[in-house]
């Protein structure tokens, strides 16, 4: 592979990429704010640039992997005219309304921009397990589909800038939501003295058979439709929440993460949708009725 790639943001992520990178045999040239942080990533033949202008200058491909998205602005403020021709990957997390400015800023720098949500923790770049998430113009992506393929499975969703940054948090909104759930029952079951480790035999397994929930969901919302085959309607799941929330205050667990969801079931039902599924909170979400 002849392709050089520039890995400016050497924190945990950046220095996982840059290592990819060489690992496949790409020229990588590295370079972080606070210098030190490169030493491995030069023992496996990277180079370090002096400065940031320079690491612009290096490479055909500059990868940016900062700590957000403010912190990319002040490295393109210092870009100058050295980011012509190139192109500028920004696998630094964000919103899809800061991808588009971003773009903005970065084609009138008279480069090409494209924006990645990266699917995977530090050391899982490269492995089978890893995707990350594109958007921005197809024709660039696919110039540089293998030197992306180091990262993982590369995950074209658009051209529209903002779209790898609102899958990236879609995905996210889904993982948070089982780690709230998942932190307030070990609290819960924690309350008697039960162990998480032994608790988890329990609650592994009936997570990945609630997992079908996933699917099912998704075909309620793409039919707009939450009233037919319910099982389990809101009105009785409204009943049945708040024992939830009750036996946490009674057992000393704060109710933060659930209480929410109890605030929507409630006004759901309120409206007269006792007979749907819960999954028509989505309604409330989205502002509709
Ligand atoms: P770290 O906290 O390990 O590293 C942060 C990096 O940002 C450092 O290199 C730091 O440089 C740099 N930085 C911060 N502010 C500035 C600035 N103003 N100018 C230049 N550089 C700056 O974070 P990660 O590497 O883990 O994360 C990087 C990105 O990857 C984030 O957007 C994160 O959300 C995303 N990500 C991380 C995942 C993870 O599990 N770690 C998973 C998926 C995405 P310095 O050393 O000088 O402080």
């Amino acid at each position: 592979f002849t392709t050089r790639a520039t890995v400016a943001g050497l924190g945990d992520m950046g220095r996982a990429l840059a290592a990819a990178l060489r690992r496949n045999g790409f020229p990588v040239t590295v370079w972080n704010r606070t210098p030190g942080k490169a030493g491995e990533l030069t023992a496996a033949g990277a180079r370090e640039a002096a400065g940031l202008a320079e690491a612009f200058e290096a490479s055909p491909v500059v990868i940016l992997c900062v700590v957000d998205n403010e912190a990319v602005g002040e490295l393109l403020d210092a870009a100058g005219d050295r980011l012509r021709g190139r192109t500028v990957v920004n696998l630094t997390n964000g919103t899809p309304r800061q991808a588009r400015e971003l773009a903005e800023r970065v084609t009138a720098l008279g480069a090409e921009y494209v924006d990645g949500g990266i699917m995977a923790v530090p050391p899982g770049i490269g492995t089978e397990a890893s995707f990350v998430l594109y958007s921005g113009p197809e024709h660039a992506v696919e110039a540089q589909r293998e030197l992306f393929e180091a990262f993982g499975a590369v995950r074209y969703v658009g051209e529209d800038t903002g779209l790898a940054a609102l899958y990236d948090l879609a995905l996210l909104s889904g993982m948070y939501g089982m780690h709230a759930g998942v932190v307030h029952a070990y609290a819960l079951i924690g309350s008697a003295g039960v162990p998480a480790t032994e608790f988890s035999a329990l609650l592994v397994p009936w997570i990945e058979a609630m997992s079908g929930f996933v699917k099912e969901a998704a075909d309620r919302v793409d039919r707009d439709d939450y009233t037919k085959d319910v099982v389990s309607n809101l009105a009785m799941q409204a009943k049945a929440f708040p024992n939830l929330i009750e036996a946490s205050v009674e057992q000393g667990v704060r109710p933060d993460l659930m209480e929410p969801v109890l605030r929507l079931f409630r006004e759901r039902v309120a409206q007269g949708h006792g007979d749907e599924d819960a999954v028509g909170v989505i309604k409330l979400l989205r502002g509709e009725s």
